[in-house]
């Protein structure tokens, strides 16, 4: 495939994200978002893209792109043989467990993930006998082995309603504290919180926050729920990545800050160009694990594939199929 060619069939592409892209930097992409393309052609395959993909990923080889509960939710409909997951490893084992009967990929096995590795399935059991009868509602961001241990999953969209449609007075919320302690101020029932953290929201400070709205008067704070509570505080909004990014279609603030992942904003703001975007932003490291060659290289060989013991598969599936009736 000639690169003149690639540059010629991905020049719509280009125009799309151009905003945020160089024009040095797109014939690097070109050669292998053109290859992806044909390859998801070839092997029946979709691309499900998580929002803090970089753009070359989420708006030009992505099929599906969303927050954690979006993905869980396109993966159930796919009906490709093979699902690219775009995102970390947690991820990847959601869709695996919602199609058991398709192939999986995910480009980078070290994409994991500091939240879902703070805690252990051998924790939750400990957690369950401290606490005896307390449900466990158990955030998607975490290992199968972790939602087989649970009662029940949640996302960082859907918490508060998980958390309330138990009929409980306590419930325990695994792993993220924050998102534990961001919920129980907004809910009458008794939270037990495990100490994770995800390493890319715990960053920011309410100091940080202060500092924005002096440096940028009258702009608009949006914070996701995995900041802490004193950041929460000061935002003018809180929400999954999802609510965040219908918060900007929805209100188009003439200045915006997305408390969240760097490539976020990229991504928001390729189809809001009106809205100008302060990029005050944490880098996560194992998303920006996944890139175009790792994709183009996943789809050649069809690795690396995501495989799930069925008897824990059953197990976990059923506290995400319980997340998803609600
Ligand atoms: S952004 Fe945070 S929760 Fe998401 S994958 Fe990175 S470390 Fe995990």
């Amino acid at each position: 495939m000639s690169a003149a060619l690639a540059l010629e069939r991905t020049a719509p592409l280009y125009q799309r994200v151009k905003s945020v892209i160089p024009p040095i930097e797109w014939p690097v992409f070109a050669d292998d978002i053109d290859a992806i393309l044909a390859l998801k052609r070839s092997r029946n395959a979709v691309i499900l893209a998580h929002n803090y993909m970089t753009p070359e990923i989420f708006h030009c080889v992505a099929d599906i792109v969303g927050d954690s509960l979006a993905l869980a939710r396109e993966a159930m409909k796919a009906d490709a043989e093979v699902i690219v997951l775009a995102g970390v490893h947690f991820m990847a084992e959601t869709a695996k467990l919602l199609n058991p009967g398709k192939t999986v990929l995910i480009p980078d096995l070290e994409a994991g993930c500091s939240l879902a590795s703070s805690i252990t399935a051998a924790d939750v059991r400990l957690m369950r006998e401290k606490h005896p009868g307390v449900p466990v509602v158990t955030y998607v961001n975490s290992s199968a082995d972790v939602k087989a241990e649970s009662d029940i999953c949640c996302t960082s969209a859907n918490a508060k309603k998980i958390v309330e449609s138990l009929g409980t007075d306590t419930v325990i919320m695994l792993p993220d504290e924050y998102l534990a302690q961001n919920i129980a101020a907004k809910t009458d029932v008794k939270i037990i919180a495990w100490a994770g953290h995800c390493e890319v929201h715990e960053r920011f400070t309410a100091a940080e926050v202060r500092a924005l709205r002096t440096d940028y008067p009258g702009v608009t704070i949006l914070a996701h729920p995995e900041c802490p509570p004193e950041v929460i505080k000061e935002a003018d909004y809180t929400g999954s990545t999802s609510d965040m990014s219908n918060y900007v279609g929805r209100e188009k603030p003439a200045r915006v800050v997305l408390l969240t992942e760097c490539s976020m904003a990229d991504n928001v703001s390729v189809n809001h160009p009106q809205v100008n975007f302060v990029r005050p932003c944490n880098l996560c490291p194992h998303m920006k694990r996944i890139t175009l060659p790792k994709i183009r290289r996943s789809l050649e060989t069809m690795t690396h594939q995501v495989t799930i013991d069925p008897a824990l598969a059953a197990r976990a599936r059923r506290a995400v199929e319980r997340m998803l009736a609600v």
